[in-house]
């Protein structure tokens, strides 16, 4: 039998001490959903205090033009260069994920259209997120193309082996999730964008579940086009902006469909006809939401001090105890591991498999353990490297074995 006390864990772990920078963190209430809504530093609040009386308040009209109007590059800058391994230039902040989704999809088939009007498929794997699955098949009736959907084990997730031959010279553009939001798993995306690259398709890339959790690097492994959330491991707060990757060399080449003031050349000239703005720019579209962009800043600060590859031990022994917990406790109550065991392959959560799975989590928010519910009958633990504890995953694990037992 493994040691399974969590104190020695958390005694060793080097990031121990920046959970109690966490609004709540003190309190008993067992938060095992990061990877939905992650929590709020304490310096948040008083960032977002402080906005309102001095700077909203303060500056009011003013303020645009002293930092908020470049505030969707500048902060996409920064999420690219702590984050997800992108150059300058190549990311912008607003909107949500299924409106970047929307318009980077758009884009990219229509600009694969245009080269060869017979590239008319979007290929998708059965088990990425719901939005990105009904974006997809939207952009597929206006643009009259269709959507492959290449089955995948829910367990799991895409491989190379699997999309290989779901891509062809009909293929436009490949859409994935980097980690997938049920099993956990994590894609190789170098290899599956030379796949996508080996039969002349785009591929766009879901970072939702990756984002501030695990080590990105889109330059390096030639993503072309890219939409991630802020409010899952970057703690932005509910329905704070997403931001959008789109690789330099595809600027000035692709166009994207919601033509708005602030993406144009010159906002305010107000002049007749839509002209581009160059770069990322031209990829913005209405007005920066500046609130929604505020509490980012401050785990963007924490992210950058720490480093991603000290989230991504953390994050990867955290899961392992997980699932040694579950091996020792769950198993022999019926339940099974829907996320991959190696850890090399899973990104920061890990879903448990049991039919009564449903009624558990309902009990377990009666009693403020918080994980979350997928279909069918997982139990997803998200454990935000710098805000859970092993002792907190602990507690929640011995939670469900009662609940089961
Ligand atoms: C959370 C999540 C989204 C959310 O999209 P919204 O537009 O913010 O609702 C999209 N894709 C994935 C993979 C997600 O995990």
């Amino acid at each position: 039998m493994p040691d399974l006390d969590p104190r020695p864990r958390d005694a060793a772990d080097p990031l121990a001490a920046h959970r109690a920078h966490f609004v709540g963190a003190g309190s008993p209430l067992v938060y095992l959903d990061g990877n939905s809504l992650g929590r709020p530093l304490a310096v948040t609040a008083d960032r977002l205090a402080g906005f309102v009386r001095e700077e909203w308040g303060g500056r009011l009209i003013r303020g645009w033009d002293e930092g908020w109007m470049e505030l969707p590059t500048s902060l996409g800058d920064r999420i690219g260069g702590v984050l997800l391994g992108a150059a300058p230039g190549q990311l912008a902040v607003g909107d949500s994920t299924t409106v970047w989704l929307y318009k980077l999809l758009r884009a990219a088939v229509d600009a694969q259209l245009a080269r060869d009007p017979a590239r008319t498929e979007i290929v998708v794997d059965t088990d990425n997120f719901p939005t990105d699955r009904y974006v997809a098949e939207g952009v597929a009736a206006e643009r009259g193309c269709t959507v492959r959907w290449v089955e995948v084990d829910p367990t799991g997730g895409l491989t190379p082996e699997l999309l290989a031959p779901a891509v062809g010279e009909r293929t436009a553009v490949v859409l994935l999730s980097h980690v997938a939001y049920r099993s956990g798993h994590l894609a190789d995306v170098g290899r599956l964008t030379a796949v996508a690259h080996a039969a002349g398709a785009l591929l766009l890339l879901d970072v939702c579940h990756s984002a501030g959790s695990v080590p990105v690097a889109l330059d390096q492994w030639q993503v072309d086009l890219a939409a991630g959330c802020t409010y899952k491991y970057l703690d932005g707060g509910p329905g704070s902006p997403a931001f959008g990757y789109v690789a330099a060399r595809h600027h000035g080449v692709l166009t994207q469909p919601i033509q708005g003031w602030m993406g144009h050349a010159e906002p305010f000239a107000m002049g007749p006809g839509y002209r581009p703005a160059p770069g990322i720019r031209g990829f913005v579209s209405g007005t920066p939401p500046v609130l929604g962009m505020l509490a980012v800043q401050d785990m963007l600060d924490l992210l950058e001090e720490v480093g991603v590859a000290a989230v991504r031990a953390k994050s990867v022994a955290i899961t392992e105890y997980v699932v040694e917990l579950a091996d020792a406790w769950l198993a022999p109550l019926g339940v099974r591991l829907g996320s991959p065991r190696d850890p090399a392959a899973r990104g920061g959560h890990v879903t448990l498999l049991h039919p009564r799975m449903r009624e558990v989590v309902a009990r377990l928010w009666e009693g403020d353990v918080l994980p979350d519910y997928r279909d069918p009958g997982g139990l997803r633990i998200g454990l935000s490297p710098l805000s859970t504890s092993f002792a907190e995953a602990h507690e929640g694990m011995l939670q469900v074995r009662r609940l089961l037992g």
